[in-house]
């Protein structure tokens, strides 16, 4: 598995992504996509509003405000609710998520248990019998135990918000800070992970808003609207992308976890009852939908959520493999009619539906698929980065789906003298008006193909001095490096095939 550390400079010295304010020393767990981020991040946004919006005829584009009414968030249970634990250690004044830090001590245990079978593989060579080791390795039996039990714990304190359950959990664990390695913790407490703001001159508490931590309540508040304009009959679902913000206690992920960031959410409306039929479709739609992107490196698993939300009545994580680890890349939950119930409570608005089939009102259920933009981006980012030897030279590349990548073709003239650089340029503004392009006439042939390499162009064209004679140039395929001498008069049906969608 790829380093993390390689894909954060390798986004940084092309352009993918940028500390925010790093001139002033950067501000943590936010930042800034560069030119060719920018590029994949708006591919990415909208091969995802294709795939859910078009090709569903029924599933309609919303674009709500960030900010909303306050009482939104009430009602949603944000306000009360939203809460991650949080624990300090006096001596590194470090903080924590307590959580996270329990977490990773059993990531520990599970380490430890991993390196008993490789010392039994040793020991008993061919003889070895992982299934009969882990049954009778005595250590092996304790650590396993000790997981199960404290996993077990952990879900129990945070379904019930019991911060003396996670105070015992990280004294029982013998946890201790990876900065200070001491133990002297302060007590778990609740923190709000909601940013709140101002609306207007007055700064009183009547007047605070909040920066929505989620774009789903955009999406709630609006289903009647969208329901009545659209003219849509319900089963139906409402998509938007945008910007949610979240206080993280602990964001020292680059930007798998960062404070803000973009969701690409969609909140399907089913009647009451067809709800887990609607879940296992979308669950396993968004699974087909991230295996068909066809990284090179991509695995993915379901995490099942034991534990339910008292809103759900199933929910399910799809999970990416990234250099930390199998971790949440999109949220997949059947949320029941909570959130239209609450919003029907507290606005005193109804909001019910009129099933002209059924002739009955009901409060529709609601099935969401909840993607985070930037974690989607980096495990595209991590699932297309190769290193290869090629003549004996060192090559990075970035194996995007053609159709996600910043530029689909570069044109570079072999030589910028000789006409070869005019007639390169006029190729490319013939080009550009079609297809994302780059011309670049600068350094030798060889270091253009490793630049477009590594920043994934699929494809190179080069024109040299035969081009001005058979009007035939040469296309360079960026995964195999073979050349092809094609004629430039079928060009542009040519690069449509090669990049698809
Ligand atoms: P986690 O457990 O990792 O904090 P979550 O369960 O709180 O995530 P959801 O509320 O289900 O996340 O949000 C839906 C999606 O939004 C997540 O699957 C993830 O891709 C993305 N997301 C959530 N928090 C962040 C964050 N701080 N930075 C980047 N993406 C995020």
């Amino acid at each position: 598995m790829i380093d993390l550390k390689k894909i954060i400079s390798h986004s940084k010295e092309y352009g993918f992504v940028f500390p925010s304010s790093e001139i002033y020393d950067g501000l943590s767990a936010t930042y800034d996509y560069g030119p060719f981020g920018v590029e994949l991040k708006n591919n990415i946004k909208k091969h995802w509003w294709q795939s859910m919006v078009y090709e569903h005829e029924n599933i309609v584009g919303l674009d709500s405000a960030i900010f909303m009414h306050p009482l939104i968030w009430k009602a949603s249970g944000h306000v009360d609710a939203f809460n991650d634990p949080l624990v300090d250690n006096k001596d590194s004044k470090k903080r924590y998520r307590a959580d996270a830090l329990i977490e990773d001590q059993l990531v520990k245990f599970q380490q430890k248990i991993n390196k008993e079978i490789k010392k039994g593989e040793k020991r008993f060579g061919s003889k070895f019998e992982i299934v009969t080791f882990q049954k009778t390795n005595a250590r092996i039996l304790k650590y396993n135990d000790k997981i199960k039990n404290s996993k077990e714990k952990l879900n129990a304190a945070l379904e019930k918000s019991d911060m003396n359950a996670l105070n015992e959990l990280i004294s029982d664990l013998e946890i201790r800070c990876p900065v200070s390695g001491t133990s002297n913790w302060t007590e778990v407490r609740t923190f709000n992970l909601m940013f709140d703001t101002q609306l207007g001159a007055v700064a009183d508490e009547s007047n605070k808003l909040y920066l929505r931590p989620e774009t789903a309540q955009g999406i709630f508040v609006n289903f009647l609207n969208v329901q009545k304009s659209a003219r849509k009959k319900i089963p139906f679902g409402i998509a938007q992308i945008g910007k949610a913000f979240r206080n993280e206690i602990v964001a020292r992920q680059f930007i798998f976890r960062m404070r803000e960031f973009e969701q690409m959410e969609m909140q399907f409306f089913v009647k009451p009852g067809q709800e887990i039929e609607w879940y296992q479709f979308w669950k396993q739609s968004r699974m087909e939908w991230h295996k068909s992107l066809n990284l090179c490196q991509g695995n993915y698993k379901f995490h099942d959520h034991s534990n339910l939300a008292h809103y759900a009545n199933a929910a399910c994580d799809i999970e990416y493999e990234f250099p930390i680890g199998f971790k949440e890349l999109e949220g997949i939950h059947s949320r029941t009619n909570y959130d239209l119930s609450q919003h029907q409570n507290y606005s005193k608005k109804k909001l019910s539906y009129f099933d002209s089939e059924s002739n009955e009102s009901y409060l529709p259920y609601v099935v969401e698929t909840s993607v985070g933009l930037d974690r989607l981006f980096l495990s595209v980012l991590c699932g297309s980065f190769a290193e290869e030897t090629v003549n004996n030279e060192k090559r990075t590349v970035l194996k995007l789906p053609n159709y996600l990548a910043p530029i689909s073709v570069a044109i570079l003239p072999l030589l910028k003298k000789d006409g070869l650089d005019d007639y390169a340029r006029n190729l490319f503004n013939d080009l550009k008006i079609k297809f994302p392009c780059h011309y670049e006439d600068k350094d030798s042939i060889g270091k253009r193909y490793r630049r477009q390499d590594a920043i994934g162009t699929p494809l190179c064209i080069t024109i040299d001095h035969d081009t001005l004679i058979d009007k035939k140039i040469t296309i360079r395929d960026r995964d195999t490096m073979l050349q092809e001498r094609v004629s430039i008069s079928n060009l542009s049906d040519l690069i449509k095939e090669r990049i698809g969608s």
